[in-house]
């Protein structure tokens, strides 16, 4: 089956007991069981619902993995990937990783034991430098939010082989449409399915995807054990937002590139930040290991202008956090998702006050043009 083809059948697709064309939702907590003593397939839906099941094997199937699970939330899927570590073991993390995961770091895995070192992740000698005897696994998206920076997953995934470590990528940038991990040779990947998974602004969720049956186990057995599961709801709302990933990316993706060609030729624009930039640094690596530019772009008005004016002044795109909707979203780093970072280290790792992140969504492009031109005129 060809990946467009699997977005709509792979997984569990239909239901066998009656033909429904869509899986149902099993709103339920418990399961009769036939006999005392048995190994039933479903007991209990902390450990086991159908309906979670669908999504679980759907996803599993387009990132080519052996299994697949289901969180109440990309930050849950996250948090319980790093329950694999035990107090004393060591991680390498990127340096541009989303605001969250850099707050669960942080303030909460650091005081349970965990340590951390935070590296440029393009900067492949420096990932070598940072490993130590205690370390376990490296930590990466990419592209990052909000910059857009592109980390070369093979190869990392290499040095992660060659020193017995985990190789995890966040992938919600980028969604198993454009970039699949897995078959670069990561061993796990982490998705925020409140994002473009999703589809609509309407469901938050997780997902955790692995390469190797044993951690699969693993995970599951942690999955199970700390509870942080997605419920029948979202997770027929995330299968049926999944559907349709195709048909969204490839008009998120027309909208961006307009979008670029519009700031690009704009003299109020500083800096821009986008995986199609053929004259940025990581292009090659894009080419190489992304089907695809995705629907983030992130830039940076010229000092002198009001990135507040030009906020307020957008009359369509929507001040909101959160991106990969239908809708297009606009959203200031500095003061929003990246207001948990430090400033100082925020400015270290590139993230200006004047920098603003758009969520391009899959409306009519001259619609957003308008927008935009209207908005920095303002500004
Ligand atoms: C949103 C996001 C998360 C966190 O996911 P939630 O579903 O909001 O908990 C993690 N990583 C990235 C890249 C994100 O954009």
């Amino acid at each position: 089956m060809k990946f467009n083809t699997k977005l709509i059948h792979a997984g569990i697709s239909q239901d066998k007991a009656t033909g429904a064309v869509n899986v149902p939702i099993y709103q339920t907590s418990t399961y009769k069981q036939q006999e005392l003593g048995g190994t039933p397939q479903y007991e209990y839906s902390r450990t086991g619902n159908p309906t979670r099941e669908a999504v679980e094997k759907l996803i599993r199937d387009l990132e080519n993995g052996t299994a697949g699970f289901a969180f109440a939330s990309g930050s849950a899927a996250i948090h319980t990937i790093f329950t694999l570590f035990s107090a004393g073991d060591h991680i390498i993390v990127g340096n541009d990783v989303y605001g969250g995961t850099f707050r669960l770091i942080n303030s909460v895995l650091k005081r349970l034991g965990l340590q951390f070192t935070t590296v440029d992740t393009r900067n492949l000698a420096a990932v070598k430098d940072a490993i130590k005897g205690n370390t376990k696994a490296i930590y990466l998206e990419t592209p990052t939010n909000p910059l857009m920076q592109i980390s070369d997953i093979a190869a990392l995934a290499e040095i992660g082989h060659q020193n017995k470590l985990l190789t995890i990528v966040d992938n919600t940038f980028a969604t198993p449409y454009i970039q699949r991990p897995l078959d670069l040779g990561a061993d796990i990947v982490v998705h925020s399915a409140s994002k473009y998974l999703g589809g609509h602004s309407d469901l938050v969720a997780g997902l955790a995807v692995v390469k190797d049956k044993e951690l699969g186990q693993k995970i599951g057995y942690l999955q199970n054990a700390i509870g942080g599961i997605l419920g029948p709801q979202d997770s027929w709302l995330l299968q049926r937002g999944i559907k349709t990933l195709a048909v969204r990316m490839k008009a998120h993706e027309q909208n961006t590139q307009a979008i670029f060609d519009f700031l690009h030729a704009n003299d109020k624009i500083g800096k821009i930040y986008y995986p199609g930039d053929s004259e940025a640094p990581d292009y090659k690596i894009v080419k190489k290991q992304m089907n695809g530019f995705g629907g983030m772009i992130s830039f940076e008005l010229k000092k002198g202008l009001s990135v507040k004016k030009f906020i307020e002044s957008l009359k369509l795109i929507t001040l909101a956090e959160s991106l990969g909707s239908v809708e297009s979203l606009v959203e200031v780093p500095a003061i929003m998702t990246h207001g948990s970072i430090p400033e100082k280290i925020r400015l270290e790792n590139g993230i200006s006050n004047e920098l603003v992140r758009l969520s391009v969504g899959i409306e009519e492009v001259s619609d957003l043009l308008a927008d935009l031109k209207n908005a920095l005129e303002k500004a």
